[in-house]
């Protein structure tokens, strides 16, 4: 077959990249259920277009068109302002700028961020150069021609020049030469891309040795017709055709007619494919009616023939120049081929593969993902869910890891995450063999455990392992910080299984060895309150636990735990003894409250009368609790006015009796009450009151002599003895006894 196709001929890899992700994009709008828009027409091909109106994914000329919808911008790129439009206006965006056009922003960015004029060489109505013109800091001269470089005001000389990134470079060249002819100060940097160079330069080759060029493409393509206007340069019989049926009818397809086929950069496969197999049909058409034609190949450009002919694109690329010395440093740039510095950019991009850490700048953050320029061909994403630094910013290096090079649309999958889990997991790795504790924080109750999380790398606690006693809610652990022991680690599987209660035996055997090594004897410390037992009450000292034993607990005797403490209650304590073989501590409570027997003689003065409970009975009497600690004996000669046999005849524990203080001795903890005196005392000041006025007398005496005994018990005794008593003594003072007393007296008799 007598047809060569050009090697660099169809979608270049900015345009494959946004065909391929605004194709992924549709079907992620309509899951949810949102309107796909591109902003402008994706690329200039007609057929391609309409086939993504077929997909639902339609252009809008405005932000504002896409209102709430899925918004994507094309490989040209946008302004600042556009883009900031966009994202204000559209649900979600998605950015499919070429990354050879964001260099070209970032070039002139960085240079004009003083002010300094740009130089753009391009079409002006071209989207990119629109877009570029708005990432210009200063002042933009746009220009095609030499003409509006000789029209170019002097501010222009401190410009920097680049170029659209699809411009012929040859015309690039002739420009930046003139350009600097006219003002050696000016920066020229070429900034057409490497696709674009390439195919410009591969197609004027094929071009000059073929008799007719088929160009494949878009009209409204750029792209397209510069390579048309190339190729007709060295080859006259050349023809734009925009799909098969545009071919012309004239051309003949036979082994005499060497025919070259390329592609403008928005040419998908499949259209290229179609002119090329309807130019075969023609060939076999032909052949049917010139059977005599011979049968061609299809061979590639010959390599002899591409060696003559580079020389010659080059030099057509770079004609000489002659310029003054000083000028020739700035116009270096303008003598290299072309697409330098796109070369430069292209050459020094990274090669990248899975699982590479690498470090890159982050040139895009939006709601779900930041976009980090890595120096490869395209820039990657990394999700939010795989961020961890969440307050990232635009210009920021940050440390990336490849997830895939290529996750089937032509995006580069980053994780910043995979880094920190990895130095996270070494770090976990080195714990376990080390035999140190990790932090972690409950997540998730499971069946037989906790699931735990150790600075994000998951670790299953099993229930045994939880606490040193049985756990019953195992949910209580979620959200709680806790201190891990591993116990299993599997790096193959990453798997982590840990222990709580390992931790909380060693920690509390090292608290208690603090402990022993702080506690001294005979010092007051702080505990609490933990648990009662019949013999005392358990307190917890920071590690250890000390009993006060009852009879330590109160000056009183008879008390139970319970009535003097608080369980949990914080209490001081003194250390009475320390037993480090048995690990035992017998610590005091009493020993630091007052001592009861202190100022006993001041409390209760000889001679006073107090009103008390009777406690204790005892053969010889019964005791009166003063107040706790302090007990008091009615001795049983005072427990009534007359004698009684036994002291229960009178009196009963928990009664109320008035007593008289008749001796206290503190060293010997001794305090005499008596009843009687008491008793007598009362009475005798009595007959004043009752010089036998009233019909009440009795009933009133009855009364004062119940208030010495509560008159429940043995009261015969003492109403009858009171009575006598009282009889002698207002007959001793020459009172007369009443009546009434008397008829008392005889029936209590
Ligand atoms: Fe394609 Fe080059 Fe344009 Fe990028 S800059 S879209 S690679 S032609």
């Amino acid at each position: 077959m007598p047809i060569t196709v050009a090697k660099h001929a169809g979608f270049c890899m900015g345009v494959q990249q946004a065909v391929d992700r605004t194709l992924a994009a549709a079907g992620e709008a309509k899951s949810a259920s949102l309107s796909c828009f591109t902003l402008g027409e994706l690329i200039h091909n007609p057929a391609v277009v309409s086939r993504l109106e077929e997909q639902g994914i339609k252009a809008v000329s405005t932000p504002e068109e896409a209102r709430g919808a899925l918004l994507i911008l094309r490989s040209h790129g946008v302004s600042p302002d556009a883009e900031a439009q966009a994202r204000a206006s559209a649900a979600r965006l998605i950015d499919c700028t070429c990354p050879f056009v964001r260099h070209l922003h970032r070039a002139v960015s960085e240079y004009s961020r003083d002010g300094a004029p740009v130089i753009l060489i391009g079409d002006a109505k071209h989207p990119e150069v629109i877009g570029t013109s708005g990432w210009c800091h200063g002042q933009v001269f746009v220009l095609s021609s030499e003409e509006e470089i000789d029209a170019l005001p002097q501010e222009a000389g401190q410009a920097l020049a680049v170029a659209q990134t699809t411009f012929p470079p040859e015309a690039f060249g002739r420009l930046s030469r003139r350009l600097l002819q006219r003002f050696p100060g000016v920066q020229v940097k070429s900034t057409i891309c490497s696709a674009t160079a390439q195919r410009q330069q591969e197609a004027a080759e094929l071009a000059a040795s073929s008799d007719i060029m088929i160009v494949v493409g878009g009209r409204n393509s750029a792209n397209t017709l510069k390579l048309y206007e190339t190729c007709r340069r060295h080859c006259e019989n050349t023809y734009l055709v925009e799909s098969a049926a545009d071919l012309p009818p004239h051309i003949k397809v036979n082994s005499q007619q060497r025919i070259g086929v390329t592609a403008g950069a928005s040419t998908p496969d499949w259209s290229l494919k179609e002119v090329i197999d309807s130019m075969t049909d023609m060939e076999r058409m032909d052949q049917a009616l010139e059977p005599q034609n011979e049968q061609v190949q299809e061979t590639p450009l010959a390599p002899e023939a591409q060696a003559q002919e580079a020389p010659a694109a080059a030099e057509a690329q770079v004609p000489e120049t002659t310029q003054a010395p000083e000028a020739q440093a700035q116009t270096e740039e303008a003598h290299r081929p072309a697409s330098s510095f796109m070369d430069e950019v292209a050459a020094n991009m990274t090669r990248i593969r899975n699982g590479q850490t690498v470090t890159g700048k982050v040139v895009q953050v939006t709601d779900d993902e930041v976009c980090v320029n890595i120096g490869y061909k395209s820039d990657g994403l990394i999700k939010r869910s795989d961020l961890v630094d969440e307050n990232v910013q635009v210009g920021d290096d940050i440390e990336v890891e490849i997830v895939k090079v290529n996750d089937g649309e032509g995006n580069v999958i980053l994780s910043q995450r995979n880094i920190v889990n990895r130095k996270v997991w070494a770090e976990i790795t080195r714990k376990f063999e080390a035999g140190e504790f990790v932090d972690a924080v409950g997540k998730e109750a499971v069946k037989g455990g906790l699931l735990a999380s150790i600075e994000g790398v998951r670790a299953f606690v099993p229930a045994s392992q939880l606490s040193q006693r049985y756990v019953e809610k195992i949910g209580q652990f979620v959200g709680q910080n806790m201190k891990l022991k591993i116990i299993e680690l599997d790096d193959a599987k990453k798997r982590v299984v840990a222990s709580r209660k390992e931790v909380v035996a060693a920690e509390a055997a090292q608290k208690k060895a603090e402990a022993w090594a702080r506690l001294q004897q005979g010092e007051v410390v702080k505990g609490i309150v933990r648990r009662f037992a019949a013999f005392g009450a358990f307190v917890d000292l920071g590690g250890v636990d000390g009993l006060i034993h009852i009879t330590d607990l109160s000056w009183n005797r008879n008390v139970q735990p319970q009535d003097v403490l608080k369980i949990g209650s914080e209490i001081d304590v003194k250390i009475l003894s320390l037993d480090p073989e048995r690990e035992r501590i017998q610590l005091g409570y009493k020993q630091l409250q007052p001592r009861p027997w202190d100022n006993v003689e001041e409390k209760y003065p000889v001679g006073s009368v107090v009103t008390r409970k009777v406690v204790r009975i005892r053969p010889f009497g019964a005791f009166v609790e003063m107040e706790p600690g302090v007990d008091g004996l009615i001795h049983i000669s005072q427990v009534a006015l007359t004698r009684v046999n036994k002291v229960e005849d009178v009196l009963t524990p928990g009664q109320e009796v008035t007593v008289k203080i008749l001796a206290v001795d503190p060293e010997a903890k001794r305090i005499s009450l008596s009843i009687r005196e008491a008793m007598e005392e009362n009475l005798m000041e009595a007959p004043a009151e009752i010089p036998g006025e009233g019909d009440d007398f009795a009933v009133n005496f009855e009364d004062e002599i119940n208030s010495y005994t509560d008159g429940s018990i043995g009261a015969e005794t003492g109403v009858a003895a009171a009575f006598k008593k009282a009889a002698e003594a207002a007959a001793a003072r020459g009172d007369e006894v009443s009546e009434a007393i008397q008829s008392a007296h005889t029936e209590e008799n």
